[in-house]
């Protein structure tokens, strides 16, 4: 279950509720100021704090992520980042190197980023590579370029952290925190995350179900923060012909299940740039928020993900499809409602 209490709440009167829940054999975990999860429900309990003064609702939920889910808000949320919006009727692009190189490089591709139409500069400054020998990204030096960017072109900047310790340095300077799909079930960095404030794009891991991932999400929203975008960016599937299976039915399914906006990867989603076009397609079709795409000026010369990056005719395409199909769609995003 979920209690809400009313605004402005003292820590005292939190503090009844709480032991009010104890006394009555459950654990209340507080997720925000005005916000209590219960894990399981009970209707007694739920009919005995009801009555408390400083309760304005609770909310029966079965559901092992209850914040993310669609019982607790049948709203669709939209997240305002910097007055550039996640969520809602318009799909929101978001593009750039895989990793961070130059600032001569960066700043051209967020030139290009903005004038096709994007709303925010991906890049990569603290790399997870596959292998140790590979090029682990600049680190801060990654983000303060990114921030350089921003400040010219007024793009929303992304950026990946993984470690819990990195957190506090990399909110810094991005205005939205990147968790990568290797990193998807790492509770202590979910947390931190959580504990930030800023808003977190949440990748599918790659063998993640759609029950774990929103248990991940959950995580982040347990700490008072509800700014969580979810990122479908393919599973490991038993097929190779492309790097990884581009789940298109997690689109309809999380809406289904959740409130949070979805956006989709078709970079890392297919491994392949001829095929990153079509899938951001399909992915705004099946009524994606928006989509998350790699792109680089010579992309044979990226210094990471090359095979799967765009070029810059490429990406003003890629964008012209997705804005037209969006605009095509008669229905408000989210497509599909529980
Ligand atoms: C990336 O965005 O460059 C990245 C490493 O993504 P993922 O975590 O989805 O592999
Ligand atoms: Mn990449």
């Amino acid at each position: 279950m979920v209690i809400v209490l009313r605004p402005h709440v003292s820590a005292e009167q939190t503090k009844q509720v709480l032991t009010a829940i104890q006394e009555g054999g459950h654990t209340g975990y507080q997720a925000g100021p005005s916000t209590i999860v219960v894990p399981k429900n009970d209707a007694h309990l739920e009919a005995s704090l009801a009555t408390l003064p400083q309760v304005e609702q609770v909310m029966a939920i079965d559901s092992p992520y209850p914040l993310a889910s669609r019982a607790f808000k049948k709203e669709d949320t939209i997240i305002d980042v910097r007055g550039h919006i996640i969520g809602g009727d318009k799909v929101t692009v978001m593009a750039g190197p895989c990793s961070v190189e130059s600032l001569d490089n960066l700043l051209e591709i967020a030139q290009t980023v903005k004038a096709a139409g994007g709303q925010f500069l991906r890049g990569g400054a603290f790399k997870p590579r596959s292998s140790p020998y590979s090029f682990q990204g600049h680190g801060e030096e990654g983000l303060k370029m990114l921030a350089i960017a921003r400040d010219k072109t007024g793009l929303g900047i992304i950026s990946e952290v993984m470690e819990p310790d990195k957190v506090a340095l990399v909110s810094e300077y991005v205005d939205i925190l990147q968790i990568g799909a290797r990193n998807m079930q790492n509770y202590p960095l979910l947390r931190e995350a959580g504990k930030s404030g800023k808003p977190v794009m949440l990748k599918r891991g790659l063998s993640g179900t759609i029950d774990e991932w929103l248990m991940a999400a959950e995580y982040i929203l347990a700490q008072g923060n509800p700014n969580v975008i979810l990122c479908e960016r393919g599973i490991r599937t038993f097929e190779t012909a492309t790097r990884n299976t581009l789940d298109l039915n997690a689109v309809p399914v999380v809406q289904s299940l959740s409130h949070l906006p979805i956006i989709v990867d078709p970079s890392h989603g297919t491994g392949k740039s001829a095929f990153v076009r079509p899938m951001a397609r399909a992915g705004v079709a099946a009524g994606a928020s928006g989509v998350i795409v790699e792109i680089h000026p010579t992309p044979a010369k990226a210094w990471s993900d090359a095979a799967q990056t765009l070029d810059f005719d490429e990406f003003r395409a890629l964008v012209d499809d997705v804005e037209r199909i969006s605009a095509a769609l008669t229905v408000n995003r989210p497509l599909v409602h529980a």
